[in-house]
């Protein structure tokens, strides 16, 4: 396997890795033996790691860990190792769509809100959405992220029984990550990748920020003038770069 640079961020290793590079690194765990655990922090998810270290094993024995979020390219600056580009989950999602259309291989989508019998669940939404994008895309199954952990071993069950190459798990962070982390072992897709809110971008029931918000590392800030109730949550940003100073 090819050699991808390290930088730790208050001790979490993030690879040093613009999209191109990243994609490559996909094609070379699609083909690898096992169940490859792919995760994309972002600033918060760099803090809470520090405080939880579960999360932090699991980021630290993951096979790909890329650089989401405005955050992280700052503090990479900080610490004197600029790192190549943001890559955003939702952007490397969109490309590994692509590559498994490329390969014939299938996606299994699960996460997010399930459906009502007027309206389909979020993961149903974004495999329409999806097939319209990639029109070869294989959708191997899809199942809604409200779960119990009795229900977990059910899922897996389906996901490897629908014959899943590749799973999109969208039910938050550290949720996410400590599913897959759980089911890797039992999983047999090649690859699992945590992708946070992407699914409800893809079926259309959150907006992705405008290019201009994009282009100068303001998503944050659309997201907060939509989702008001994140700010919260968006006051981790300044706080972790308190840290990575204080770090330094
Ligand atoms: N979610 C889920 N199950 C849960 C909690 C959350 O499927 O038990 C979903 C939620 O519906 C949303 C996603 O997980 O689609 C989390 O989105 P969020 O915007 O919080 O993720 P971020 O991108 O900020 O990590």
């Amino acid at each position: 396997m090819s050699e991808i640079k390290k930088l730790e961020i208050l001790g979490v290793p993030v690879d040093m890795v613009n999209m191109a590079q990243a994609a490559e690194r996909l094609e070379e765990l699609m083909r690898s033996e096992g169940c490859s655990l792919i995760v994309t922090p972002n600033s918060e998810i760099v803090v809470n790691a520090g405080q939880d270290s579960e999360l932090m094993e699991i980021i630290r024995s993951a096979d790909l860990v890329i650089p989401d979020g405005i955050g992280l390219v700052y503090a990479s600056k900080l610490l004197g190792s600029p790192l190549k580009e943001r890559v955003t989950g939702i952007d490397f999602l969109s490309w590994a769509l692509d590559f498994l259309e490329r390969e014939g291989k299938s996606i299994y989508l699960l996460g997010s809100r399930p459906g009502s019998e007027s309206v389909p669940g979020v993961a149903e939404m974004a495999a329409i959405k999806m097939k319209e994008a990639f029109p070869g895309l294989k959708i191997a199954g899809t199942h809604h992220g409200y779960f119990s952990k009795d229900e977990e071993q059910e899922i897996v069950d389906d996901i490897n029984e629908c014959g899943a190459d590749f799973l999109c798990v969208a039910l938050g962070s550290p949720k996410q990550e400590k599913f897959m982390a759980r089911h890797r072992k039992g999983l047999k897709v090649k690859a699992a990748i945590g992708v946070g809110g992407s699914l409800d971008v893809w079926a259309g029931e959150v907006k992705r920020a405008p290019e201009f918000y994009r282009k100068h590392g303001l998503e944050w800030l659309y997201r907060l003038v939509q989702q008001p109730s994140r700010y919260k949550r968006m006051a981790a940003l300044p706080r972790f770069m308190i840290r990575v100073l204080l770090s330094k």
